[in-house]
């Protein structure tokens, strides 16, 4: 099984994951490879969903390099306890070069499982705390951009706008299945994990 980055607007990226019941080794090379696209990409967070994988799990760097930082492997995220506001600048491996201008709370409380099925419960603030919120949102099949002000989005719309051409026209010629299909294959992962 050899995953790949699904790029907006991939119906993948708008589904509501599925709580994860259970993990094997198969899980575990997937989220290997997941960590090596993303740092691939240069990423510092990559969600199941981006790699067409509808379970609530993501894995995440804010160092962006695997010999630095924390490597951060996330199940069944819970966030809560939001505070504080702050307006930074993110991206999205799913929609390449394009930034905009997000408002998030500063600090949240982060409850969470990991691959060993030990609990983690912990206060994060800064980079990580903003990082942490926009992949935990990809799982409830929300984007960066859904977050923004609307004057903000308009200076997207055109570049936004042109993703979806070129997925609709490649979906028309068939080098992409259509979205029914595409969602339809997911329940093999529900089958599986969920
Ligand atoms: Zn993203």
């Amino acid at each position: 099984m050899q995953l790949s980055i699904i790029q907006y607007p991939h119906p993948t990226l708008r589904v509501r994951s599925k709580p994860i019941r259970r993990v094997d080794k198969q899980l575990r090379m997937l989220v290997e490879q997941m960590l090596e696209l993303m740092y691939a990409a240069e990423g510092v967070g990559l969600a199941a969903n981006q790699v067409n994988l509808p379970i609530r799990l993501f894995v995440a760097n804010a160092a962006g390099n695997r010999e630095e930082g924390e490597e951060l492997v996330i199940i069944n995220p819970e966030i809560q306890f939001p505070k504080g506001n702050e307006t930074a600048q993110e991206g999205c491996l799913s929609l390449p070069g394009i930034y905009g201008n997000v408002k998030r709370p500063k600090s949240i409380k982060l409850s969470a499982y990991d691959l060993d099925g030990n609990s983690i419960d912990c206060e994060v603030d800064g980079f990580l705390a903003r990082v942490i919120q926009h992949e935990n949102d990809h799982l409830n099949g929300v984007l960066f951009f859904d977050r923004m002000s609307d004057e903000s989005r308009r200076d997207l719309d055109d570049r936004i706008a042109e993703m979806e051409t070129v997925y609709r026209s490649k979906q028309a010629t068939g080098g992409i299945e259509a979205d029914p299909q595409l969602i339809a294959e997911l329940d093999q992962w529900y089958n599986l994990y969920c």
